[in-house]
């Protein structure tokens, strides 16, 4: 039997809803099929406060082995590094990730404040990731980190991180498989593609059909913000609560599983000069992007201009 221990750093706390929200197999029932003891997670487990001091000396000392961290939320370091802005019984709870982590096999970063910082980064509250701050690699267990098992911190990215990541990333570590990571080490397994592969936009796209308001079937990459094309993900493909997405119901990609999320510029709108996108989708030459998007608005056929699909 192999155990956890699931850290809650500063963060809203949305992957564990996320994970609860998993609906291919009861949470408790993972865990029992697993073969995994759950040591602590503060919603679903009830020990005291003195058996949880208990524990912890138990990780530290090596008396109780720590198999896999998962933690969700950023690691706090304000006010000025001292990490007091987020504690645990009157120590900064950065001090006891660094504790568990070093006794780790897995560490498993669960959302993006725990892989890159999130909302808290380059605010007040001083938030890194475990081993990100942003795109900048170190966070708070530094750059050269690896847990027991060999592997660096796995970021499985994404505000919330999807059910379904969370999950499949438990069986791989629980079942010691390794993950092919990316260069912001987030699993190629749920990471290799856009968001935008999968969308039931595509064809607007693809002719250049766009939106500029709500409420129709359009993309939304050209005036509505709609990062799809832009960043990695599995939200098209393994879809929310086995239903929908976001650009799927109407409302664009914010880029959530991005190191750099959030960006400072308003979630529904695009930011561009004379129409044209700044940031274009990935590995995609300006020039020729521009010339066939032309010529694609010009062939787009009516039933898409007309928007005759409802859903
Ligand atoms: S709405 Fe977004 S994800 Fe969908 S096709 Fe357009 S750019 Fe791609």
């Amino acid at each position: 039997m192999k155990t956890v221990y699931w850290l809650q750093g500063g963060g809203c706390g949305g992957d564990t809803y996320s994970l609860l929200s998993s609906d291919f197999m009861d949470v408790s029932e993972l865990f029992t099929t697993l073969d995994l003891k759950l040591l602590w997670h503060p919603s679903l487990c009830s020990i005291d406060p003195a058996a949880h001091e208990r524990l912890l000396t138990d990780i530290a000392s090596g008396t109780t082995p720590l198999d896999i961290l998962m933690v969700e939320g950023s690691i706090i370091f304000g006010p000025a590094g001292t990490g007091m802005f987020d504690t645990f019984r009157g120590r900064a709870k950065k001090e006891l990730c660094h504790t568990l982590a070093s006794h780790a096999r897995y560490v498993v970063a669960v959302g993006t404040c725990a892989a890159f910082g999130g909302f808290g980064a380059g605010h007040a509250i001083e938030a890194t990731g475990l081993q990100f701050t942003k795109k900048k690699k170190g966070g708070a267990l530094g750059r050269e980190f690896v847990s027991g098992s060999g592997m660096p911190v796995i970021n499985l990215a994404g505000c919330p991180c999807h059910h379904d990541v969370i999950a499949g990333a438990l069986m791989a570590v629980a079942s010691d498989v390794p993950l092919e990571l990316d260069r912001f080490q987030r699993p190629l397994e749920w990471y290799n593609t856009m968001v935008h592969q999968g969308c039931t936009r595509n064809e607007y796209h693809e002719y250049r059909v766009e939106e500029s308001d709500f409420g129709e079937m359009g993309c939304l990459f050209f005036h509505m913000g709609c990062a799809g094309p832009l960043v990695p993900g599995p939200c098209n493909k393994l879809l929310w609560n086995r239903h929908s997405s976001k650009p799927r119901a109407g409302v664009p990609c914010f880029g959530c599983t991005s190191p750099d999320f959030p960006k400072s510029n308003p979630f529904f709108h695009t930011p561009n000069i004379e129409g044209i996108p700044l940031e274009l989708p990935k590995g995609v030459n300006r020039a020729h992007y521009m010339v066939y998007k032309g010529m694609a608005a010009e062939a787009a056929p009516e039933r898409l201009k007309k928007r005759s699909a409802k859903v």
